[in-house]
C-alpha cells in the first residue's frame, strides 16, 4: 500500500496527541507541522518533524496528502476550505465548525474538489460507549426507554480559547459533539424534540456545562450532561430497559447490569423510611434479580486513521460520515436555540 504523508496545522495538545497516535499506524507518516506559536514550531523540530513556515508552505508541498487541522475551533473552516482547494485531503478536529452552515460550506468544497474531508470523532472508539451500545443493540435489558450519558469534572473550562465565544468555546461544542455523536449512533431513530439548559458557574461568556434532553420517535429519551463544577461525579452511563438497568461508573468501565428474573415478585417486604412505609421503593429480593458483568468491548482508536487511509486507497467506506456530523451540528444549533429561548424545540 502507498504511504500517506500528513501535516498537522495547530501543534498544541491535540496536534501532539495525533503525532503520537499516528506512530502506531502503518502507511501513514507525520511529516511536519505548522503552528502560529514559535515555541510549538521549536517543539515540533525537537520531535524530528519539519516546521513549515506557513500554512501555504504545507499546501504547496506536493509530498503532503493529508492536512490534519488541530487548531482552535473558529479557524477550522477557513483552513479546511483552503486545504481542500489546494487539492489536499483533510482530517479536521471536532467540533468541526461552530454551526451547521459553516460545515455545509466545507462539505460543498470537498465535493467540488473531490477530496476527502473527515472529522475526528474519535470517541466512537471509547470502550465505555461501545459496551453500552452492545447492551443496547443486543436488547440485553429488553426495550430501552432511557439512556443517560454524563461527563463530570470540577475544574471549570480550561483557561484558554475554550472560554471565548468567538473561538467556539463552551462545553456544548467541546464535549457535546462527542457525547451526542455517541448517543445518536446508539439510538438510531428520528429525533422529535431537543431541550437544552446551560450553566455559567465559572464563566459568563460560554457555557461551562449543559443538560440536553432528546426525545426520539419511539418515546425513548436521552439525557446528556456535561459539568465542570462537579466535585462528586455521577456515573458516566446509566441505561434503563423494561427488564433491567445498566451502569458504567467511570472511564475504567466499572459497572454492572442488573436484570429481573422471569417470575413476578411476591410477598414484597416494605421498606420503612422515617416518615412511613413504601413497597414501591423497597429493594429487590436477591432471588428475583441477576447481577451480571458488563460485556466489555475493546477498541483501538487508531482505527480512525487506518480507515482514512483505507478510504483513500479505495478499500473501505468512511466510518465518520459527513452527513452524520452535519446532523450533530444541526442538533447543536437547535440546542443553542433551545437554551436561548428556554423552550423544548421540535427537531427538523
Ligand atoms: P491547544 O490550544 O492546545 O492547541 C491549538 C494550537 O493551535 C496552538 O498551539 C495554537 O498556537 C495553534 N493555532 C492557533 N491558531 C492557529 C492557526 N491559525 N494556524 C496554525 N496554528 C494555530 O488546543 P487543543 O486542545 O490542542 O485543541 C485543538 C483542537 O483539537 C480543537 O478543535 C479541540 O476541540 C480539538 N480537540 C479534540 C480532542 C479529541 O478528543 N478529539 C481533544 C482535545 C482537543
Amino acid at each position: 500500500m502507498k504511504n500517506y504523508n500528513l501535516a498537522i496545522v495547530g501543534f498544541g495538545g491535540m496536534g501532539n496527541e495525533h503525532n503520537e497516535k499516528i506512530k502506531g499506524v502503518k502507511n501513514l507518516t507525520v511529516v511536519g507541522v505548522y503552528d502560529i506559536k514559535s515555541q510549538r514550531q521549536e517543539y515540533a523540530k525537537q520531535k524530528g518533524l519539519k516546521a513549515y513556515d506557513s500554512l501555504d508552505g504545507i499546501l504547496s508541498d506536493p509530498k503532503i496528502d493529508i492536512v490534519l487541522i488541530a487548531t482552535p475551533n473558529d479557524v477550522h473552516k477557513d483552513i479546511a476550505i483552503k486545504a481542500l482547494k489546494a487539492g489536499k485531503n483533510v482530517i479536521c478536529e471536532k467540533p468541526v465548525t461552530l454551526n451547521s452552515i459553516e460545515l455545509k460550506e466545507i462539505i460543498a468544497t470537498a465535493n467540488q474538489y473531490k477530496k476527502l474531508f473527515v472529522v475526528h470523532q474519535n470517541r466512537r472508539w471509547d470502550e465505555d460507549f461501545l459496551t453500552m451500545k452492545k447492551i443496547y443493540d443486543e436488547h440485553l435489558l429488553g426495550d430501552i426507554f432511557t439512556v443517560e450519558s454524563r461527563v463530570h469534572g470540577s475544574r471549570g473550562i480550561p483557561g484558554d480559547w475554550r472560554q471565548k465565544k468567538e473561538c467556539g468555546g463552551g462545553m456544548l461544542l467541546d464535549w457535546g459533539v462527542h457525547i451526542l455523536d455517541q448517543m445518536v449512533l446508539m439510538i438510531q431513530e428520528k429525533i422529535k424534540t431537543v431541550y437544552c439548559q446551560f450553566t455559567y458557574v465559572t464563566n459568563s461568556e460560554v457555557d461551562d456545562g449543559f443538560k440536553l434532553i432528546l426525545t426520539f420517535e419511539s418515546g425513548k429519551t436521552a439525557l446528556l450532561e456535561v459539568g465542570t463544577s462537579n466535585f462528586i461525579n455521577l456515573p458516566r452511563w446509566y441505561m434503563l430497559g423494561e427488564n433491567g438497568s445498566a451502569i458504567i461508573e467511570d472511564w475504567d468501565l466499572n459497572g454492572k447490569i442488573v436484570r429481573v428474573k422471569g417470575e413476578t415478585e411476591t410477598n414484597i417486604v416494605p421498606v420503612r423510611t422515617a416518615a412511613g412505609l413504601t413497597k414501591t421503593m423497597a429493594p429487590r429480593r436477591e432471588d428475583t434479580i441477576f447481577e451480571e458483568e458488563l460485556p466489555k468491548q475493546i477498541a483501538d482508536v487508531r482505527d480512525f486513521y487506518r480507515n482514512v487511509i483505507n478510504v483513500l486507497s479505495g478499500k473501505e467506506e468512511i466510518i465518520v460520515r459527513n452527513d452524520q456530523v452535519l446532523r450533530i451540528m444541526n442538533i447543536i444549533d437547535t440546542a443553542f436555540e433551545s437554551a436561548r429561548l428556554n423552550q423544548v424545540l421540535e427537531f427538523k
